[in-house]
């Protein structure tokens, strides 16, 4: 049995014989407001598992570095081992969720430009909201790193946005993980899934995506199938 190196809310990481690569597994948990909601959304981990080895791909093609080499199987996928940097970064084009609540305006509001956030990665903490310095004040990176993780962030959403509106999704927000590999690159890791970005229809703004788990609103399954379905003209 390969040795388990850290087990997350929905994904559990393990040594391979190679130093530099990991094996992830996406599991079916699903949690909300930082762990106090919990639950599963059936198999969850194999259509996130799709989903986000398709966006990798995808931003791959498309120049930006990141930590994924290849799907291993369905809940399983080959990557790079990165030290995460604990900083989320989310990246929005239309307000939703804590910005709209913040900002007092419907969910909905189409920002001016592209905003992006940054959250300090701590489940005891609740992931405080951060200015970029802080990230650099706190040693979690360097200012050359920070620029860096922001102009990913918004080429990232500048490749998902116009790939996604042409399948007819409207990205609203995603959050993005970054960690640096063993050459001392700064690369995208973590995930780009439902469970990470909102995603609403193009024509009706329906959700598909983990709002639907978030606020009881059912048909989560059909919605994560949904997704695979434009992206792929696959599944169910
Ligand atoms: N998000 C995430 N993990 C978190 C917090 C947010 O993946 O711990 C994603 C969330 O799915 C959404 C975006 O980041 O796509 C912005 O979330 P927001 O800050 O509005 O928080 P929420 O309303 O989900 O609490």
């Amino acid at each position: 049995m390969a040795e388990m190196l850290y087990e997350g809310k929905a994904k559990k990481v393990f040594a391979t014989a190679d130093p530099n690569e990991v094996v992830i597994y996406y599991k079916d948990d699903a949690t909300a407001l930082n762990g106090a909601k919990h639950g599963t959304i059936v198999d969850k981990g194999i259509m996130n598992n799709t989903i986000t080895s398709f966006f990798f791909e995808l931003l791959g093609k498309n120049g930006i570095e990141h930590h994924f080499i290849k799907k291993l199987s369905d809940r399983e996928q080959l990557c790079k081992k990165v030290k995460i940097i604990p900083v989320e970064v989310v990246c929005r084009n239309i307000a939703a969720g804590s910005l709209a609540k913040k900002m007092g305006v419907e969910e909905g509001y189409v920002l001016h430009r592209p905003l992006v956030e940054f959250y300090y990665k701590s489940d005891a903490l609740d992931d405080p909201m951060i200015s970029p310095d802080y990230g650099v004040a706190f040693g979690f990176a360097t200012d050359e790193q920070i620029a860096k993780i922001r102009d990913m962030a918004l080429k990232i959403n500048a490749v998902l946005k116009d790939f996604l509106a042409e399948r007819k999704v409207r990205l609203i927000d995603f959050k993005t993980e970054y960690g640096v590999d063993s050459e001392g690159n700064v690369i995208l890791a973590d995930e780009i899934t439902p469970d990470t970005a909102r995603l609403w229809d193009w024509d009706t703004n329906e959700k598909l995506d983990k709002d639907r788990f978030r606020r009881d609103m059912g048909g989560v399954e059909e919605a994560y199938h949904e997704i695979i379905r434009r992206l792929t003209g696959e599944g169910k």
